[in-house]
């Protein structure tokens, strides 16, 4: 076998969407992939058709030893890591007067927790390599969020805000970070990673009910397409000067670009008066 000096990734969510999509177009291009999976049975067309490329472990990202052993497999496996892509998630839409604890708490654990734990566990490896990437999937939830995407919308806030100070901490390392902010895109999102509270209390059925309906009318329709992401998403972790947010779809450039507008005009509108609140020296 030839030396193959393409990237070796460490993907988790790999069973469908974006991971899914992520792992193929990785492998297409001849790089080596960790693909990890709940049920690592779900990845076998993988093995199949790349046998010497693609290793499959069972990763259950809330599952601390099951982070640490996929990375140690994929360190003796493939000798490096060079990309982490934490893209394991799912999404809850209920009322937040509504959202138990114990819902929030779950969230948290895959969303934030999953992604943080498997940081921690690959830096040591990246450090010793001077060298690596770390993709974190946010949502646009993660910069602009909606009624009903309470505590969803605050696992990605959450997500952004660790990357954007680990930036800082591993970029003088060799080590760069990239959240990814995709719109709604036609994966099985809607379908089976999204868990819907549905409003007990009328009070709520003309904001976080509506919502529901808009997402399940949109299955099937939304308009971005997982593959191409996945190429653009290769582009950026290949790129000398990656952006920090890689912003995927029509939608969420232009609901990123109101936000930024409108959030200027309360600066704007605010400064004079907000900016005396320091001490005068
Ligand atoms: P998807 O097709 O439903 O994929 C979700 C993946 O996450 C599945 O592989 C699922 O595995 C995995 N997963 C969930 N909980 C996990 C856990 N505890 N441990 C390991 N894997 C777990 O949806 P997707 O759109 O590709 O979602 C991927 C990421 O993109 C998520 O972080 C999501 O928040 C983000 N995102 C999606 C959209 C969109 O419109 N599609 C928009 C913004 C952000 P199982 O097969 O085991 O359930």
């Amino acid at each position: 076998m030839t030396e193959n000096n393409g990237k070796v990734w460490l993907i988790t969510g790999c069973s469908s969407g974006f991971g899914r999509c992520l792992t193929n177009a990785a492998l297409k291009k001849g790089d080596r992939v960790i693909a990890t999976a709940r049920q690592p049975e779900q990845l076998q067309h993988f093995t199949q058709e790349y046998p010497d490329t693609v290793k499959t472990i069972s990763l259950d990202v809330t599952d601390k030893e099951q982070v640490k052993t996929a990375v140690e497999f994929a360190k003796e496996t493939f000798g490096r890591i060079d990309v982490l892509v934490n893209n394991a998630g799912y999404a809850l839409v209920a009322a937040l007067e509504e959202t138990s604890e114990e819902q929030m708490r779950q969230n948290f654990e895959t969303n934030f927790f999953g992604a943080v734990n498997t940081i921690q566990a690959v830096l040591p490896i990246l450090r010793e390599q001077k060298a690596g990437v770390i993709v974190n999937m946010s949502a646009i939830a993660g910069f602009v969020n909606k009624v009903g995407f309470s505590i969803y919308g605050a696992t990605k806030f959450a997500i952004e805000g660790v990357s954007e100070a680990l930036r800082g901490e591993v970029g003088p390392l060799g080590i760069k970070v990239i959240i990814v902010e995709p719109g709604p895109f036609r994966t099985d999102f809607i379908n089976r990673s999204l868990v819907k509270v549905e409003p007990q209390n009328q009070d709520y059925a003309k904001t976080c009910g509506k919502f529901i309906s808009v997402l399940e009318n949109m299955e099937g329709k939304q308009p971005g397409d997982p593959d191409l992401a996945a190429e653009v998403i290769i582009q950026a972790v290949e790129a000398k000067k990656p952006p920090l947010r890689l912003v995927l779809g029509k939608y969420a450039y232009k609901t990123f670009r109101q936000k930024i507008k409108s959030l200027t005009m309360e600066l704007d509108g605010w400064e004079e008066t907000a900016a005396n609140t320091d001490f005068e020296s």
